[in-house]
């Protein structure tokens, strides 16, 4: 390189011009003094960085989480296992969500071969179960064992664009941020959309009171579900002009929607009751036993007549249920899983040195008590509550090392409590 001795011949060693001030162009010398690069080439280069890293970055960014998840993708044997500690029930469900929770890891893994014509599609679930029998619950326990981004947002809050509410987009904020605003983690992410039956058409469901029709909302989360490149308000709420968006690709997110659809039991019956006719074979099919037990037979075409658009249903390929909670059921409830409600509170009372321990007649009255006022499983946590209110409040102040509720002791703390009118509105 040659040595520039005098400052007035120095040219740039990109493009040969010398510096020209009139047209804000100056050189910037090397650390050796012995070479310069102008201010112009030096912007063209920032450029190219802008351009280039950020897909270089990419690329390493999947080549570490593949390397990543290599050896430690669970089977869906053991996500189903891991579900079975916090769940009670809900197989088939189970068995649905550790498939495609499988696949979808499945999926991120997949080199894309240019020849390669085999895209494995992702397949967004849809779960239909009566209110508090571990929906969400179930989402939440899948997160926790994944080492992908997950959020659960309700669909109650989304409304169309220029509606009052939350833009469709902001589902996918609740994801960045829990990706710390990581977009490539992001793109990997599970979504858990709750109440997706409250954005049907209305109509054909009688139970929809409020307006911003539904459909409109499920057009704009199609284009989610579909994978699309979406420009994400990163704080949510509605998109201001001056707020600068973060384009999200959803094509890798895993959808997974959640609703009880009431009523569905009787579209259900219906079409079950009207493909019967005319077939021999169906007198010999199991026929369901009462109308919660239709459940099980639902189909895409019901989700159709409950105020679905097909688009949606369509980009909703799996479709599982959940079973409401019998007695036995809620029984279990109280006191398998691994944070069964009872064993939080032996844990509370073992950290101030005392053992406590609930009659067998108590959980059986606490479960009772959740029938009654049908409250079903989200009940029993504020049952439980009322009845240990007192004790919790008088046993850090006393020299006690056990404590045993008796049913005489839960029936009178339960009555005194009022429940009814606490439950109002729960
Ligand atoms: P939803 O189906 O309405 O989403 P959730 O999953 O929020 O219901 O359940 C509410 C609460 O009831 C949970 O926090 C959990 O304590 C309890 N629960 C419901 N179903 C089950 C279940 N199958 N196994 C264990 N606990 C359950």
């Amino acid at each position: 390189m040659a040595k520039k001795k005098n400052p007035s011949d120095a040219y740039c060693e990109w493009c040969g011009r010398p510096a020209d001030p009139s047209q804000y162009r100056f050189l910037v010398p090397s650390s050796d003094q012995q070479s310069c690069i102008c201010t112009d080439c030096i912007e063209t280069l920032s450029g190219y960085i802008r351009e280039e890293l950020p897909e270089k970055q990419r690329q390493d960014d999947k080549r570490e989480f593949i390397a990543s998840m290599k050896d430690n993708v669970p089977t869906p044997h053991q996500i189903k296992e891991h579900l079975d500690q916090y769940v009670i029930g809900q197989d088939d469900a189970k068995k649905y969500l550790s498939v495609a929770v499988y696949n979808h890891y499945k999926r991120l893994m997949q080199p894309r071969l240019k020849d390669d014509d085999v895209d494995i599609e992702k397949s967004n679930i849809i779960i239909v179960g009566p209110t508090g029998t571990g929906k969400t619950l179930l989402a939440k326990t899948i997160a926790r064992q994944l080492n992908v981004p997950f959020t659960i947002v309700d669909a109650t809050v989304l409304t169309q664009a220029g509606y009052v509410g939350e833009d469709i987009e902001s589902l996918l904020t609740r994801l960045l941020q829990a990706a710390d605003y990581d977009v490539e983690k992001a793109q990997r992410g599970i979504v858990f959309i709750d109440e997706i039956d409250k954005i049907a058409r209305k109509g054909d469901n009688p139970s929809i009171t409020r307006d911003v029709s539904g459909e409109g909302v499920q057009q704009g989360l199609l284009k989610l579900l579909e994978g699309s490149i979406v420009n994400v308000p990163p704080q949510g709420g509605r998109k201001h002009p001056e707020q600068k968006m973060i384009p999200v690709d959803t094509k890798d997110i895993l959808f997974i929607c959640g609703g009880a659809f009431e009523g569905i039991e009787s579209k259900i019956a219906q079409r079950m009751n009207s493909h019967v006719v005319g077939y021999a074979t169906d007198s010999t099919r199991e026929r369901p036993r009462d109308k919660q037990d239709y459940l099980r037979y639902v189909a895409p075409q019901d989700l159709r007549s409950y105020g679905l658009i097909p688009e949606i249903i369509g980009r909703l390929p799996i479709l599982t249920h959940l079973n409401p909670l019998s007695r036995d059921a809620l029984l279990r409830v109280l006191t398998e899983p691994k944070n069964a409600i009872t064993r939080q509170y032996e844990k509370l009372f073992q950290m101030d040195g005392v053992k406590l321990t609930f009659a067998p007649e108590v959980l059986e009255f606490v479960v009772d008590k959740a029938i009654e006022y049908k409250l079903g499983a989200r009940g029993l946590r504020s049952i439980v509550e009322a009845i240990m209110v007192d004790a919790m409040f008088d046993i850090p102040s006393m020299n006690v090392k056990e404590f045993e509720v008796t049913l005489p002791y839960a029936k009178e703390k339960f009555e005194a409590a009022h429940f009814e009118a606490a439950s109002v509105g729960s």
